[in-house]
């Protein structure tokens, strides 16, 4: 990190973290940052890297007191889950560069967030469940997330044990056709006894649970 020199001519600047407030989409936010700072007249210089730095801190703040994930969080989530960024984008049908966009700092909406929360198997609270319970949509995203992240990770669990989806579907000791059912992320009237059994094939459990 290579040190400026106050533009008034007062020598070297001294590196800082600096404790900071802003309103940020009507939000007042508190956050923590490092700049450059002169000692003399008290000017505060950022490099590139302080600047993004900055700008995440301000959005994980503005996250944190909207309620939603912050960059770490997603990140953090994401990997617990054993998933890549092309993996999460898939599963959410987004590009992976809003993955990248949101573990760096551009902050995700309150619909996707919801959405996030579900396929990284995080709490849900708060509002915007009311909203949706409102708008009567809570039951049916909440099945379409659950069966996307659960096709996958049969998938997944497929590919580890080296599993054919013949060899699979004659495990399961059911047809072709109910297996693909399982397999597609898009349908989401599998039962749970075809679950259970690609559970139980796959050496696993299912745990259905309320909360
Ligand atoms: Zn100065």
């Amino acid at each position: 990190m290579k040190i400026p020199n106050c533009p008034a001519g007062h020598g070297e600047m001294t590196l800082r973290r600096l404790n900071k407030n802003t309103i940020f989409r009507d939000v007042e936010v508190a956050y923590q940052t490092e700049a450059f700072a002169c000692r003399e007249c008290g000017l505060e210089v950022a490099d590139v890297d302080q600047a993004g730095a900055t700008q995440r801190a301000i959005s994980d703040a503005y996250r944190k007191a909207k309620g939603l994930l912050t960059s770490e969080e997603i990140k953090s989530g994401r990997k617990r889950m054993g998933f890549t960024q092309k993996d999460l984008a898939d599963l959410l049908s987004v590009g992976i560069a809003s993955i990248k966009r949101w573990e760096t700092g551009i902050i995700q909406s309150p619909s996707m967030d919801h959405i996030l929360r579900l396929t990284l198997n995080k709490h849900i609270g708060g509002s915007f469940d009311d909203f949706l319970d409102k708008e009567g949509i809570l039951q049916e995203i909440e099945a379409a997330s659950i069966k996307r992240v659960l096709s996958f990770q049969i998938e997944q669990e497929m590919k580890n044990k080296g599993l054919s989806k013949a060899a699979m579907a004659k495990k399961m000791n059911t047809s072709r056709t109910s297996l693909d059912r399982l397999l597609n992320p898009e349908n989401d009237s599998v039962t749970l006894k075809t679950m259970t059994k690609a559970a139980s094939v796959l050496g696993k459990r299912l745990r259905v649970e309320f909360s």
